[in-house]
């Protein structure tokens, strides 16, 4: 039975890999699921980007406006920014080559590299903030009108 198994992940790999092929030229900007987080500086909008072989360090060239305005940015989960679907995303002074703390716009919060949670929360795969409870949550659709409590 060995066999077959192998040859299912031949054809995982090569399915893989043409699709791979062929959405090479589509990810290269929009939404996707997986990739780096980045802000264009100039308009402020945050886009999901593939780094690939291309890769030639920071900045890189936005999907909006096509200049090189693209960092890579933390995402921010404390206070109001919790509530926005991803968080708020701030690009850090450090990857600025700006000195001191960087400081989320919205809420004030200190923003560092792999920003943390708020303690006791998570995020769900739609992008949400949720509170972790004693026990697993309810996959999708459960965010009630607001059973937050706000700040504490
Ligand atoms: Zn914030």
């Amino acid at each position: 039975m060995k066999e077959r198994i192998i040859i299912g992940v031949c054809v995982v790999t090569v399915a893989f890999g043409a699709w791979q092929l062929f959405s090479s030229d589509l990810v290269s900007g929009g939404t996707v699921e997986s990739g780096v987080r980045i802000v264009n500086l100039e308009t402020g909008h945050g886009f999901m980007i593939e780094i690939g072989e291309g890769f030639k360090g920071w900045p890189v060239k936005t999907p909006d406006t096509g200049k090189m305005t693209g960092y890579p940015a933390e995402a921010c989960y404390w206070d109001q920014c919790g509530q926005k679907q991803g968080g708020n995303w701030v690009v850090l002074n450090r990857t600025l080559g700006k000195d001191g703390e960087t400081v989320c716009p919205e809420c004030g919060h200190r923003v560092v590299g792999h920003n943390p949670l708020p303690p006791g929360t998570y995020v769900n795969k739609d992008g949400y903030l949720q509170q972790r409870k004693g026990q697993p949550q309810p996959a999708v659709g459960d965010r009630g009108a607001d059973d937050r409590n706000g700040r504490h």
